[in-house]
């Protein structure tokens, strides 16, 4: 184990957040019984969010960013692991009250450990990420509602994002006939390459909402919220539903309850950091049989930790295509 090791440090200066480069020794990270050597992390929206502090993500500082980590266990006192587990972990406090992904090593707790499933290597695992994971999630709870193939298209905002690039490459595998909506135009033939049957600009979802508009999905994964999450609701079909996991485009929900009193839709709200262990197990599961690999692959860019700053002011200003995995040397 080496006595100083890189990690990226959030910290406050007065009113003002600073990333900075540090070198660390294991005596600095928090509480945990597990230490993970780690060797991948991802960058997310809310990677972008915690580390130019546009968003209050960490709750105490100084933080080491990174909602992600992938590695390999180097010490345990918890009897679920030994030495030489690989092992991943996603959200719980991680970036917020606990230090994060973008260091070499992580000092955690044995209990938010996910196993790495056999089917992937600590690459593919942080190419999935916080980000396909919660797509998975979405799925999931889309199939509880009772969402199948025959009912009708899936809509997936945010389409060229990490969660809406891995929703589409899913649901695509699973049957569904998939409605993409993007801001960005020019990339259609990667969305249509990913499994999208149709592609839809972001302005049409992000008008003044209806109460009610014409019934033209039977689900919905959304990524973006505000009016697009309004207008997705409103012309969701009879007992349809609609997943909603984020918040690229407000926080806020301008809607009303006639889609949901008039129609039976659902509203399905998709949380990824404190999820029960068996529903992010089931989530790994499926994924592991319901994500093409190769797709996945060609929508994943690989940064170093170094690069790890530039990425998030990147993914804020939506440059990010697909998803951003992380080596750590
Ligand atoms: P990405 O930045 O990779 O994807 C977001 C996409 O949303 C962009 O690529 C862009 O897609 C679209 N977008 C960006 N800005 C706007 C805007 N102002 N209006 C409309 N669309 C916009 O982020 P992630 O995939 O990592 O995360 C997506 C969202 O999901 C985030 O809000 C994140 O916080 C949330 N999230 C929530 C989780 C949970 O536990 N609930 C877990 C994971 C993510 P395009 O260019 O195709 O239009």
């Amino acid at each position: 184990m080496k006595d100083r090791f890189a990690a990226i440090l959030i910290r406050k200066d007065g009113d003002k957040q600073i990333a900075e480069d540090v070198q660390l020794s294991l005596s600095d990270l928090m509480e945990g019984d597990v230490v993970v050597r780690v060797s991948h992390s991802t960058v997310n929206y809310k990677d972008g969010l915690a580390l130019t502090g546009r968003a209050p993500i960490a709750r105490k500082f100084p933080m080491i960013p990174g909602i992600d980590l992938a590695g390999i266990v180097e010490t345990s006192a918890n009897p679920e692991f030994k030495p030489g587990d690989a092992v991943i972990l996603n959200g719980y406090g991680l970036s917020e009250t606990h230090y994060g992904g973008y260091a070499e090593y992580a000092r955690v707790k044995g209990e938010w450990l996910v196993p790495l499933p056999p089917a992937f290597c600590a690459h593919d695992a942080m190419a999935i990420g916080t980000a396909g994971y919660t797509a998975m999630l979405c799925v999931l709870a889309l199939e509880d509602a009772g969402l199948t193939p025959d009912k009708g298209p899936v809509a997936v905002t945010g389409a060229a994002g990490g969660v809406g690039s891995v929703a589409i490459a899913i649901l695509a595998r699973l049957g569904y006939t998939v409605i993409a909506s993007t801001g960005r135009a020019e990339e259609e033939p990667y969305l249509k390459s990913l499994g999208a049957a149709e592609i839809i600009p972001r302005t049409e979802l992000s008008g003044e909402p209806r109460m009610l508009g014409k019934e033209r999905w039977a689900g919905a994964v959304d990524s973006v919220g505000s009016r697009t999450l309004a207008n997705l609701i409103a012309s969701a079909k009879y007992g349809g539903a609609v997943a909603a996991c984020g918040l690229a485009g407000g926080m806020d929900l301008p809607t009303s309850v006639a889609p949901f009193i008039l129609r039976g839709v659902w509203l399905l709200g998709i949380d990824s950091v404190q999820c029960p262990m068996p529903r992010r197990l089931e989530a790994w599961q499926r994924l592991a049989t319901d994500l093409d690999m190769k797709k996945l692959q060609s929508m994943t860019h690989t940064i170093k930790l170094s690069g790890v700053r530039e990425a998030a002011g990147d993914i804020l200003a939506g440059r990010v295509r697909g998803r951003l995995v992380v080596e750590i040397p």
